[in-house]
């Protein structure tokens, strides 16, 4: 049954509530994620590892793809034995204690720092397994079938994703940074422990019994679930995988923001401004902010498109479009520096192409959520949402390796330049492909979105 708990903005209060915690728990991660680098390349001396770039930036990649690698095995669980509402739950106390566990002072643990600290990494690890398919699992799970207002709930949803996300590294990342690493870490646990405090408090009269029963024991009482997945469903399961694999372009693209993005801003960026220079992995928070500035715009614009608001491909396929501006921005970038490794360009050749990644983020991240929660069949929902963040992990690998080809020295202005327009032209020519499959996956979705049945 749906919780009887009202509306807010026109949507039920229980988004909001998921929306907090959401906020809180990406709080903590993004905190911890701004933090974790640095501490390992801080010498020994500063309270740090002492690790070089190239070993921290390695245990970060593959760290980053083991966290979106357990949201399926999260999702598995609780679509068959505990339910979302458990999952959270175990999700967010195993989260708050690794990172309370990577705030342990180091003296506290002499000998064995390594070990404590990949023990901390694991229990993120896990946390986070439990935790974020199934928040977002929980927001679809709201709406009833062919709602309009879900896309614009994601969308809500996605700001408190992005809140957290742009407090964390000012917070989180300041206090850890400049006073003491394990102060940051134990912050990072705290904002974890308040995201589980709201839900703990407020859940039951806000999501009702949402939730609480595994999804595949919801499905018994069910004549229709009896029966095997029916060929409607096998239509609507291969959408979710097609349109998540055309996600991987745009991630693997999106994320250079943590890459080579980052070292355009810190070698070829003229980052003073008024006399001030503007630290490179602050233009990382550009992304959190426009976000947050934008992602009510957009959600307006496709409310006021009315009937004609695109499908689900028809935004993906303009989210390419979108990521390929952002690349064609540094393209142009490069060009001023003609090939000149000393040449230094203005700062808002990275503001406009960060300004396009988020337009086109808007238009595949909340969208993508909120369509899995559209398309799946009950019983696999969260499931089905840890694949969609399963292909993510591989993208976060993927920029990395992409990344890479930018290489050093004198070369690498030239390099950038040819990483942004392959990856560019290759987010534009998945665009097409994506527009042009648009009629046969809307026609796998079988009335899925709603009225959008009419542009079969
Ligand atoms: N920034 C978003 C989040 O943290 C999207 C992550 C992703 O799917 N790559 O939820």
């Amino acid at each position: 049954t749906q919780p009887n708990a009202g509306t807010l903005f026109g949507h039920p209060k229980g988004l909001f509530l998921l929306f907090g915690t959401e906020m809180w728990e990406r709080f903590g991660y993004y905190g911890m994620r701004a933090l974790l680098v640095l501490y390992l390349v801080a010498s020994v001396q500063d309270g740090g590892f002492g690790w070089t770039p190239a070993q921290a930036l390695s245990l970060y990649g593959t760290f980053t793809m083991a966290v979106y690698l357990t949201p399926v095995l999260g999702g598995w669980l609780a679509d068959n034995y505990i339910g979302q509402r458990r999952a959270i739950i175990w999700g967010g106390l195993i989260f708050s204690l690794g990172y309370f566990t990577l705030g342990i002072p180091k003296s506290m643990i002499v000998g064995m720092e390594e070990t404590v600290f990949y023990i901390g990494l694991a229990l993120i690890i896990i946390g986070n397994g439990l935790f974020k398919a199934n928040v977002s699992s929980l927001v679809g799970d709201l709406y009833k079938e062919g709602d309009h207002r879900r896309d614009g709930a994601f969308t809500i949803f996605y700001m408190g994703i992005n809140l957290g996300g742009f407090l964390a590294p000012i917070t989180v990342g300041v206090l850890g940074e400049q006073v003491n690493w394990h102060y940051g870490f134990i912050l990072a646990g705290c904002g974890m422990l308040i995201g589980l405090a709201l839900q703990i408090t407020l859940a039951n009269k806000y999501l009702g019994d949402i939730g609480v029963v595994p999804s595949a024991k919801r499905t018994k009482g069910d004549t229709k679930a009896h029966a095997p997945v029916t060929s409607q469903d096998i239509d609507r399961m291969k959408v979710i995988l097609i349109m998540s694999m055309f996600s991987v372009i745009f991630w693997a693209g999106f994320e250079q923001a943590g890459g080579l993005f980052t070292i355009y801003a810190s070698d070829f960026t003229d980052r003073t401004i008024f006399g001030f220079e503007v630290a490179a992995s602050s233009f990382q928070s550009l992304n959190a902010l426009f976000i947050i500035m934008l992602a009510p715009l957009v959600a307006s614009v496709w409310i006021k498109m009315g009937s004609n608001e695109p499908t689900s491909p028809k935004k993906f396929a303009l989210a390419m479009v979108f990521l390929a501006l952002g690349f064609f921005v540094m393209l142009w970038a490069t060009m001023v520096q003609g090939g000149d490794v000393t040449v230094k360009v203005s700062m808002l050749f990275l503001v406009f192409a960060y300004l396009f990644h988020t337009l086109g983020e808007l238009c595949l991240s909340p969208i993508g959520l909120s369509m899995v929660t559209k398309l799946a069949p009950l019983k696999f929902t969260s499931v089905l949402m840890g694949i969609w963040f399963l292909f993510t992990a591989l993208s976060n690998k993927l920029a990395g390796f992409i990344g890479s080809f930018v290489g050093e020295g004198q070369e690498m202005v030239d390099n950038a330049a040819n990483i942004f327009m392959g990856v560019g032209l290759a987010a534009l020519i998945t665009g097409a492909i994506i527009f042009l499959s648009a009629g046969k996956l809307v026609e796998w979705m079988h009335g899925a979105e709603g009225a959008h049945t009419d542009d079969l």
